[in-house]
């Protein structure tokens, strides 16, 4: 048995490694850069003005105030630049946006003249530049935009589109594929039989693997054969990244998941991990060169306990990041908060470390106060439900008492914008 870093580590030495692409800025919402963006185009691309008025070069520079009356010899409309350079003494109409042309040190805006149309009258304010926006003011050709791994929100990708970048490489989402195995399972619309439950994992994973980015293709309930199993999984690892498997990695005569894998050409790099719930967490690779075109890669394979606690916390601890990680996100294992208790716990296992869920009760002084919530067996969802997110308590603990300190992760359907973030892809009417 190995202990949850180790574990960790082995899954890290293994992942797929899909490629990047190349994707246009309407499609690249949500997506993570996958290099460094440097500016192509400077931004702005031309001194222009920044208020409707009128772009000057007063006669004289250096006496500030006027008043002036220069003559209108021109006008530089957004798009139709004015052609030519200012004299000493002339002004041209400009809008918001137009060409500041050479010559013109300043622009005054339109309520601080007196309009006219041949001649205008004004005072300045003595302030060269004023209300001129300078090329490249804001970037510079060669700035750096954004670093890989940005995430390409509303305005990075309004920036890059400013800046030209038509296309944008980012990482290409890796293709997960789920079985749930158990002669048990059916349907959540099924009429119960006797010794029948319905597959909870099917919706609880599903769902979790929502927002990482991934795609997920294949679902299937499976039965447990042996040869049922071992087909299941062949066809998912083909078509597949990453496959999840839940149920069938116990030492049960009806667990087939470990050997099927492995009779499909799938290499055991654990199986048990020193943690509770999800002890008998199983992980294994397959080399994917043979079966599709690419380089080095690996299909990866988790056999997940059946039991949905267990199923649930094993992808938030090992999954997600590794799905995270593969689409370039900076903080793959998501987000984590000092945290103190408020309650003691003593349902502990001393001899593995132990997932405690635990709900979050506020926050004083950055530090959330804890509350380990009921019902967190293994083979239950309503204390998931009801916490906000877990702490790791080390193997040795009998209790852990009000006042010990622990990080917590918080789950990812804590964090405010889940709702909206998962959101992605669903149609509005
Ligand atoms: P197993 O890991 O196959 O021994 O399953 C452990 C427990 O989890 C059993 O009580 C199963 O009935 C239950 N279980 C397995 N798969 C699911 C599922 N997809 N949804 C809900 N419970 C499940
Ligand atoms: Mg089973």
């Amino acid at each position: 048995m190995i202990s949850i870093s180790e574990a960790q580590t082995i899954v890290k030495r293994h992942r797929p490694n899909p490629g990047r692409a190349e994707v246009s800025l309407a499609e690249a919402a949500g997506h993570r850069l996958a290099e460094d963006v440097a500016a192509p185009e400077p931004m702005p691309a031309f001194d222009n003005s920044s208020m409707d008025g009128y772009a000057v070069a007063l006669p004289d520079r250096d006496s500030a105030g006027g008043p002036w009356e220069l003559a209108v010899v021109g006008e530089s409309q957004a798009g139709d630049p004015y052609n030519g350079a200012l004299q000493a003494g002339e002004a041209i109409k400009i809008s918001t946006g137009a060409v500041v042309p050479t010559g013109a040190d300043r622009v005054i805006p339109i309520e601080d003249t007196d309009g006219g149309s041949e001649r205008v009258r004004f005072r300045d304010d003595g302030s060269p530049h004023a209300n001129v926006r300078f090329e490249g003011e804001e970037v510079a050709v060669g700035d750096g935009v954004a670093e890989r791994g940005a995430l390409l929100t509303p305005p990075l990708l309004g920036r890059l589109a400013s800046l030209g970048v038509a296309q944008v490489p980012v990482y290409e989402p890796p293709t997960v594929a789920l079985l749930t195995t158990g002669s048990e399972l059916v349907g959540v619309d099924a009429d119960l039989q006797p010794g029948q439950i319905r597959d909870a994992n099917r919706y609880v994973l599903t769902a979790l693997l929502d927002d990482t980015g991934a795609t997920l293709g294949h679902i299937e309930s499976v039965p447990d054969r042996r040869g049922d199993t071992a087909d299941s999984i062949d066809r998912a690892a083909d078509a597949a990244d990453v496959v999840l498997v839940t149920g069938g990695v116990s030492v049960g005569p009806h667990d087939h998941v470990k050997g099927a894998a492995e009779e499909v050409g799938f290499e055991r790099h654990f199986w048990k991990v020193r943690q509770k719930p999800g002890k008998p967490l199983y992980f294994a690779t397959r080399d994917a060169a043979t079966e599709r075109d690419t380089l080095e890669r690996d299909t990866l394979l988790f056999g997940l306990p059946g039991n949905p606690f267990s199923a649930t916390i094993s992808t938030v601890v090992y999954v997600r990041p590794l799905l995270r990680r593969c689409l370039g996100h900076p903080h793959p294992k998501g987000r984590r908060m000092n945290g103190r208790l408020a309650s003691p716990y003593d349902r502990l296992a001393p001899d593995r470390a132990q997932f405690v869920l635990v709900r979050v009760d506020g926050v004083e002084d950055e530090i959330a106060i804890l509350r380990s919530v009921e019902k967190q067996g293994s083979h239950m969802l309503a204390g998931l439900h009801e916490s906000d997110g877990f702490i790791r308590v080390p193997a040795g603990r009998e209790r852990i008492e009000a006042g010990d300190h622990f990080d917590v992760t918080l789950f990812p359907w804590h964090a405010p914008d889940w709702d909206v973030s998962r959101e992605r892809g669903m149609k509005h009417s």
